[in-house]
């Protein structure tokens, strides 16, 4: 649909459809022309390529993404959209809306009857109450995808995309980094949405790695060293990983010793292979 981005529009249609905003689903809608054609380009969406969206709300984003890529599959949580989504983006026969929870949704079988032979990509504005769960969960099932290009508060933003070993950085930073290289693309002012948000968002691209940059034996045990590390951030790693991980003060400072990271260091000044060293030294 044309001008689906203009704010008259889109309260036209909202009215028309007795839509009210769920809160609780992370509703905020993108009212601001100039934000989804632009996050559509960037998120790599072009010929061959299959585009997942999370949350398509009334299509804003998704009619750009259409309009690039081969084929996108939009997942939406809230069904009382689907009525709304036909109205919009009806016209496009690249477009399957899939009525689910994304968290609950197998996106390997989505990708293998969906996405065969196409370059898969993912491009969504998240609703902020499972951002970390969504991001961790796409980066964690090890989908064929080549890029997450997504919408999220500023302050997560800059979580995500800090340096590793910066103080900005976190428990999120590590474990992103673990699986994709992080890159800011720009910021969106909170005024962008309707209902305005409390903070100003901004959009990232996670550009998906082949293979880690690091050796894990166990992943299961790198994730638990680095949670452990930053669960207190304010103590020493010594103490952080051995209340974390219940492990005994000296065999702590014996795993540090041979991971070569000294026991007063904090979490946020360590490296991936540090974190990788202990783990594999636990
Ligand atoms: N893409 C639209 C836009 O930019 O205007 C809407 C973005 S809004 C921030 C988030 C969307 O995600 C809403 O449409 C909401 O209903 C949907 N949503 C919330 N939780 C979801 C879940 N667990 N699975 C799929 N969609 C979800």
């Amino acid at each position: 649909m044309n001008r689906l981005s203009d704010i008259g529009t889109i309260k036209d249609i909202l009215s028309r459809h007795g839509f009210t905003f769920s809160k609780s689903l992370g509703q905020n809608f993108l009212i601001n022309p100039s934000v989804c054609p632009r996050m559509a380009e960037l998120s790599g969406a072009g010929k061959g390529v299959g585009v997942i969206e999370i949350g398509p709300g009334i299509g804003v984003l998704t009619n750009e993404l259409c309009k690039l890529a081969d084929k996108v599959v939009a997942i939406e949580l809230d069904k009382r959209l689907l009525p709304v989504l036909e109205e919009t983006l009806g016209e496009y026969d690249n477009l399957k809306v899939v009525n689910a929870d994304v968290l609950e949704t197998n996106l390997h079988k989505l990708i293998e009857d969906e996405f065969s032979g196409m370059e898969v990509v993912v491009c969504a504005n998240l609703p902020y109450y499972i951002t970390s769960p969504v991001i961790m969960k796409l980066l964690e099932d090890k989908l064929p995808i080549s890029a997450i290009t997504v919408m999220v508060q500023k302050e997560a933003a800059q979580r995500i995309c800090a340096e590793v070993g910066s103080r900005q950085s976190g428990a999120v930073t590590v474990s992103v980094n673990y699986y994709a290289k992080p890159e800011m693309l720009f910021s969106v002012s909170a005024g962008s949405f309707m209902p305005a948000p409390k903070v100003d968002s901004a959009v990232i691209r996670l550009n998906v790695l082949d293979k880690p940059p690091v050796m894990v034996n166990d992943e299961k045990k790198f994730f638990s060293v680095v949670k452990a590390s930053f669960s207190q951030r304010r103590k020493v790693i010594s103490n952080s990983l051995s209340s974390g991980l219940s492990l005994d003060k000296s065999k702590t400072a014996e795993i540090l010793e041979k991971s070569d990271v000294p026991l007063n260091a904090r979490a946020e000044k360590l490296s991936l292979q540090n974190f990788a060293d202990i783990a594999n030294n636990l």
